[in-house]
């Protein structure tokens, strides 16, 4: 299956091949050609599926050029700044070639250029909701004569507790509109408003159980809070550890566990939503760059980002919210590179990995041996103890395997 088969038109053509795509993954299969017929769409695709492209380069090619004042004809929403402005970079590649104009509009940043570019008039916003509600009370921004409208990572939308906002935002655009909906999960909240907001939608599920990312390693260390540093620190020396992404729980820790490893000589730093956006840009660009090995995140400062060949994801501290496990560990696994992802899980979180288990439906296996093994028991002690996967061992260094002597089995962590 190439992108041929897409009906899309030689300019598009084009552009994936400059961007360097070769075949379309399974979600643009299966929704760009309902997008180029005029469909409404409910994609529900794990992050990294590459959804951005399935609705993009469509809407791209649909969008005529027109004479005459522009006016906002495609709308899209997307839950952080970081998203907002990867989704505007890449409808600035796939309209390398059309007079189409768009822009990125998102708090933290000043508001004047952004006010700027609409003034000069655009067809394509990418925007957060707050950033652009102030904008339309502001009468800077009419969305009247939008005919695509996109409501990207629906369901984090729900967690940051933006709903209502883009529930008023939705009011402003006209009934007749295209409208696309994609979410990573499916909660009830995300189905009701699909539901009001979507006419005859096509659904399409490109992972059948929408959460299990199946090219992701995964592992459970169990060790007491107090060890979860020197346990993160023995694993860094791995050299196969090159780009790690590192979930804490709340700002301050992953503040403080930057901090800890630049002291311990750790190139380190933090991003969450406190900082501000240049902050977060340049500590984005240093890790990808390589400059920084190590990125420590909180949920919501990483949800969406694009960052290429991220080696291990490792939740310091586990979410409390099943689908953030999801969510987390697809920043290694990015259209269809496997990855690995370490969890650490202290004996409070217990409960939250059974929830985890219980979503993904699978165990996951747990690092048998390690330098910090929790001494303390859970509850009901683990049972059956199984060798592991092949699948899951390969995918580690020999070398690696060889120090830390780890064997790995299947515990119920019941
Ligand atoms: P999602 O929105 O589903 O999380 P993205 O749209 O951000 O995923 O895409 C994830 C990564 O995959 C990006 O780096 C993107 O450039 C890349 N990508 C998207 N489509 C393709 C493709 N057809 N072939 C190769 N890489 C792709
Ligand atoms: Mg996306």
């Amino acid at each position: 299956m190439t992108f041929k088969n897409l009906q899309l038109n030689s300019a598009m053509l084009r552009a994936v091949k400059r961007v360097g795509y070769s075949e379309p993954t399974p979600i643009q299969r299966r929704t760009i050609p309902h997008i180029l017929n005029g469909q409404d769409i409910v994609g529900c695709a794990q992050t990294g599926s590459g959804k951005t492209a399935a609705f993009a380069l469509p809407i791209v090619q649909m969008l005529e050029p027109e004479r005459g004042k522009r006016r906002i004809r495609v709308l899209v929403l997307a839950p952080t700044r970081e998203l907002a402005a990867q989704i505007d970079e890449e409808f600035g590649k796939f309209s390398h070639e059309s007079s189409l104009r768009h822009v990125a509009i998102f708090g933290g940043v000043g508001q004047q250029p952004q006010v700027d570019s609409l003034r000069r008039g655009v067809d394509i916003v990418v925007a957060t909701p707050g950033r652009l509600q102030d904008l339309i009370d502001q009468g800077y921004v009419r969305l009247d004569q939008v005919e695509y409208f996109v409501l990207d990572e629906a369901d984090r939308m729900l967690d940051m507790g933006f709903i209502n906002d883009v529930k008023r935002i939705i009011k402003r655009l006209p009934k007749a509109r295209q409208t696309m909906l994609f979410s990573a999960t499916m909660p009830q909240a995300i189905q009701d408003l699909s539901k009001s907001i979507l006419t005859d939608p096509v659904k399409v599920e490109a992972n059948p159980h929408s959460t299990t990312v199946e090219n992701v390693a995964q592992s459970i260390y169990f060790v007491e809070g107090g060890d979860k540093r020197a346990l993160l620190k023995h694993i860094l020396q791995d050299p196969a550890s090159v780009r790690v992404l590192v979930f804490t729980r709340t700002k301050h820790r992953a503040n403080r566990l930057a901090q800890q490893l630049n002291r311990a000589r750790i190139p380190a730093e933090a991003i969450h939503g406190n900082k501000s956006q240049t902050a977060r840009t340049k500590a984005l660009a240093r890790f990808k760059s390589g400059q920084t090995a190590v990125l420590v995140a909180t949920d919501i400062a990483a949800r969406g980002l694009d960052i290429e060949s991220v080696s291990h994801v490792i939740n310091f501290d586990l979410p409390n919210i099943p689908e953030s496990y999801v969510h987390r560990i697809g920043r290694t696994a990015r259209a269809g590179a496997s990855g690995i992802a370490y969890s650490f899980c202290d004996v409070n979180e217990r409960k939250f990995l059974r929830d985890i288990e219980s979503l993904i439906r699978q165990p996951i296996a747990v690092v048998g041996e390690h330098p910090y093994m929790s001494t303390i028991k859970p509850p009901q002690a683990p049972t059956a103890e199984r060798k592991a996967p092949n699948g899951n061992r390969s995918r580690r260094g020999r070398r690696s395997r060889a120090r830390d002597r780890s064997r790995v089995s299947h515990h119920r962590a019941s």
